[in-house]
């Protein structure tokens, strides 16, 4: 039977890092967030992004057995990139569970959980919510409260750089009235995310906007740790990855253009002029093929309308500018993380399958020799290696930078050098945050491990995870 005597709310602050935390601890400035007993690191998933994480977070499982490698994945048998959402997530949800024990539950703006699912409560999706004009709410009336209020999912992909941060705290102070409003309501469990922190430290770490993101929260968690102390409730605050500031970029499609892997169209001149290749352009057909996700998910740090200096792997694709016919291994980026593919006959390209396991340890071996001089920490692993379950989706080979202040670039530029500026102030790494007044019992904290963690406390008893029960 499940226990409905106790609720539980979890606080999802992306991105939410010790980075950012210690200092603001030391100033006195997150009292409610300061308060609880257990202050531990979280370990993410490879890559620790924010799909692949709420993922495993949802399921239980690594991202072998969720299917989620980032927020676009590459088909197997063509260059087709799709935007991942529920339906790509593979496994159970946390949220079917606590439906079949009879629990009511509340996820608010989660990753993955488009198109809402009809559950015993309420669920309003997150960012891979293609607009909001899909029905990102269930029950479907709650979209027009939302709307009142002028809810917004996400910053959108067209603001120029320097108006991402603000909108992004606007876009928070929305999210918390309505976490308010639902947190007034009867349920089991409880979840929100609010993902403008992530989205702060992304575009200015290290600016006053960060240190608002989290005041805001804190302020909203010490709401919710009175309402816990009048209700029978427990609370867990947990981020999906840490985050900290990157100095360096190093530039994978450059690399593999140099060792002879990969051809581009794109020539040594100006690529300003080439194809006239602008934002305005590639949003233009993003949003013919419907995929308007993608203009959230790419830096915005170009603006839309001024010609781009470098594209990156999606743009490339879409727009054509790789050579096909010289090409055997081109690499996306997700956070710190370099994902190359190779181009097999089935994508039709020019490596034959009996040619790929081979390939791919020669590329591995090369990077491996050029970090050992380079004296960088990385992990390189093959598909086989790092996802030994995966069936489809998984990257063919896998680079993630250990080294702090290290990113990866996989853009297409006229400059070929294989160190770049990082795109960003800050991305993604390994160390989310769990803090909790709950007993915690295991002395390593992972990701994976909430899925299971929230059954026990409910009393359900369920096996076969990747992950373990905390308590
Ligand atoms: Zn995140």
């Amino acid at each position: 039977m499940a226990n409905k005597i106790r609720k539980l709310i979890i606080i999802g602050i992306d991105g939410g890092t010790f980075n950012v935390l210690n200092p603001l601890f030391q100033k006195g400035l997150l009292p409610n967030l300061n308060k609880f007993k257990n202050k531990l690191i979280l370990e993410s998933t490879i890559p620790p992004g924010t799909a692949v994480s709420w993922a495993s977070f949802s399921t239980g499982n690594l991202p072998d057995k969720t299917n989620i490698y980032d927020f676009t994945i590459v088909s197997e048998n063509s260059w087709k990139i799709n935007f991942v959402n529920r339906k790509i997530a593979k496994g159970k949800k946390l949220w079917n569970y606590l439906d079949e024990a009879g629990l009511k539950s509340c996820f608010i703006n989660l990753p993955l959980t488009y198109p809402v699912e009809e559950i015993n409560g309420v669920m309003i999706s997150g960012i891979d919510t293609p607009s909001k004009l899909s029905n990102y709410t269930y029950p479907k009336e709650i979209k027009e409260e939302l709307n009142k209020i002028g809810y917004e999912i996400e910053v959108s992909g067209l603001k120029e750089k320097s108006e991402v941060s603000d909108e992004a705290l606007a876009v928070l102070d929305k999210r918390i009235i309505i976490a308010r409003k639902f947190l007034k309501e009867n349920f089991d469990f409880f979840i929100v995310l609010f993902r403008g922190s992530d989205v702060v430290q992304h575009y200015a770490w290290g600016e006053n906007q960060v240190e608002d993101a989290y005041k805001k929260i804190d302020k909203f968690i010490g709401e919710v740790q009175d309402y816990c102390g009048k209700n029978n409730a427990d609370l867990m605050v947990i981020s999906d990855h840490g985050e900290e500031k990157v100095n360096k970029a190093f530039n994978i499609n450059s690399w593999l253009e140099k060792e002879g892997y990969l051809k581009t169209h794109i020539k040594k001149k100006n690529v300003l002029s080439y194809l006239g290749v602008n934002r305005e352009r590639i949003f233009k057909i993003l949003e013919k093929l419907q995929l308007q996700f993608l203009v959230r998910v790419i830096p915005r740090n170009i603006g839309k309308k001024i010609p781009t200096k470098q594209i990156n792997f999606e743009e490339a694709i879409i727009t054509k500018q790789i050579d096909f016919n010289q090409t055997k291994a081109i690499a996306k980026r997700a956070v710190k993380t370099a994902q190359i593919f190779i181009s097999s006959e089935k994508r039709k390209g020019i490596v034959k399958k009996e040619e790929i396991k081979e390939l791919k340890q020669e590329i591995k071996n090369k990077l491996k020799r050029f970090f050992e001089k380079e004296k960088l920490d990385v992990i390189i692993k093959t598909k086989e290696e790092l996802y030994p379950n995966s069936e489809n989706f998984a990257p063919d080979i896998n680079l993630y930078f250990k080294e702090k202040g290290y990113d990866i670039t996989a853009s297409f530029s006229s400059n070929k050098g294989l160190w770049n500026n990082p795109r960003e102030k800050a991305t993604h790494n390994s160390e989310g945050i769990l803090f909790t007044d709950i007993n915690i019992k295991s002395k390593s904290q992972k990701i994976i491990d909430l899925a299971p963690t929230i059954l026990k406390y409910f009393n359900i008893k369920k096996k076969n995870f990747d992950g373990e029960s905390l308590i």
